[in-house]
């Protein structure tokens, strides 16, 4: 468990430093701690270790040396230059969806309902339509990119108790106004959470905006290297995250391990280089596929033809480097498309340094009925793109070549 102290002057300096603390054996870097367990000198200690009154490790699953350097760095990171500063209690997990599941399971109970965008992430789609309602939770979809509908939905529902965010959205690459939004829900007594795999706090700060919560699947650009799969929770309210939070958290079992935590904490340290060159190549090749003749169009909140352009060049440093185009030929041509990329990687996931490229209709969504698909905005030529770090004459060169 994590509070954050260390402010440095520049974000770069910050995803090095933030966190680390001096090993007691001298080592450079915090090891891998694979311990399950905990030693206490004697009996007494470890009665004041249980009861909290003396800090210290117990149990991996509870936390662990190697993921308190991860949880420090990302609550940093989150709260880098807050006038003031902002404390914030982390909680790494083994996934982003493990994160996400102790954040519903912590804050709702029978009889509460989440609102939501249409544009979430599949699985937090499912947990949210699907399994919650089995507990007496039950979701309210709205399009929150409209702000009166927004507002008219929460007035509507007095059992409204949290808004669920994710933003930019995967895979539309839809936007919603965090800062709008959160002053809505404090109206009328809704929380806050908002994903923010997407953007990075590198990009995008929810708590500034006024999130209550923000989740991360730090497999993605924390991670940056496609090493590890992991997840963050993290949470303003520190009684609460100590308390309720981190109860729920240590009773599901959804801890992350420690090697994962090292690849983590070690990936995140050139997150700003790595951010940097990831969106400039990509706000070169949105504009490159726009006037492509083989593409019907692009789904970059970066574009100017974007409908929620505007809200990303708001809230966000840029719009990231996650995107998806159509092709004008269909089904066939995607196929033809991914088995013609050369350099480019066929793959599924984001935020890793090679682009990384998918065709939904026949690889992660081929077992969805074709109708239900288009409704989703997921067209048989759609192909998602996350951007690389490589050169960008060597992408755009692979990318024209696949396109011919
Ligand atoms: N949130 C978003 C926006 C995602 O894209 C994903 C996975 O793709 C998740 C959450 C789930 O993360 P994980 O796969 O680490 O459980």
């Amino acid at each position: 468990m994590a509070d954050n102290t260390f402010s440095p002057t520049g974000f770069g300096s910050l995803s090095i430093h933030a966190g680390h603390e001096q090993d007691p054996r001298y080592a450079h870097l915090t090891p891998i701690y694979a311990s399950s367990s905990y030693v206490y000198d004697n009996a007494e200690q470890g009665m004041r270790r249980f009861s909290g009154e003396e800090p210290g490790y117990i149990y991996s699953r509870f936390g662990n040396p190697t993921f308190t350097e991860a949880e420090q760095k990302i609550a940093a990171m989150e709260a880098f230059g807050i006038p003031g500063g902002l404390p914030l209690k982390a909680i790494l997990h083994a996934s982003g969806m493990a994160a996400i599941t102790t954040l519903l399971l912590s804050n709702l109970k029978a009889g509460d309902k989440v609102l939501t965008h249409f544009s979430v992430y599949a699985d937090t789609q499912a947990i949210l339509q699907n399994m919650l309602p089995s507990f007496g939770i039950d979701c309210v979809i709205a399009d929150l990119r409209d702000l009166d509908k927004a507002e008219q939905a929460m007035k509507a529902d007095p059992s409204l108790r949290l808004l669920y965010l994710e933003t930019p959205a995967n895979p539309t690459i839809q936007c919603v106004d965090i800062e709008e939004l959160s002053k809505l829900a404090r109206r009328y007594g809704l929380l806050v959470a908002c994903d923010n795999t997407f953007a990075t706090p590198y990009l995008q700060q929810p708590f500034r905006l006024g999130a209550d919560f923000v989740v991360h699947s730090t497999t993605k650009f924390l991670n940056g290297h496609g090493t590890a799969i992991g997840g963050i929770l993290l949470g303003r309210d520190l009684e609460f995250m100590r308390t309720k939070g981190y109860r729920t958290y240590k009773a599901l079992g959804g801890n992350a391990n420690p090697f994962d935590a090292f690849l983590l904490i070690n990936g995140m340290k050139t997150l700003e280089l790595r951010m940097e060159r990831h969106c400039a190549n990509a706000m070169a090749i949105a504009p490159f596929l726009e006037q492509h003749p083989a593409i019907a169009k692009v789904n970059f909140n970066g574009l100017a033809s974007h409908p929620d352009h505007a809200v990303s060049r708001k809230q966000m440093r840029y719009p990231g480097a996650v995107m998806s185009f159509e092709l004008k030929g269909g089904l066939d041509s995607g196929i033809r498309f991914m088995n013609k990329l050369s350099m480019c990687t066929r793959t599924v996931s984001l935020g890793a340094c090679d682009t990384l490229i998918c065709h939904p209709a026949s690889m992660t969504h081929a077992a969805v009925p074709r109708e239900q698909r288009q409704q989703y905005g997921i067209g048989d030529g759609l192909i998602r793109m996350s951007v690389g770090i490589e050169n960008l004459p060597d992408i755009l060169a692979d990318l024209e070549q696949s396109l011919q």
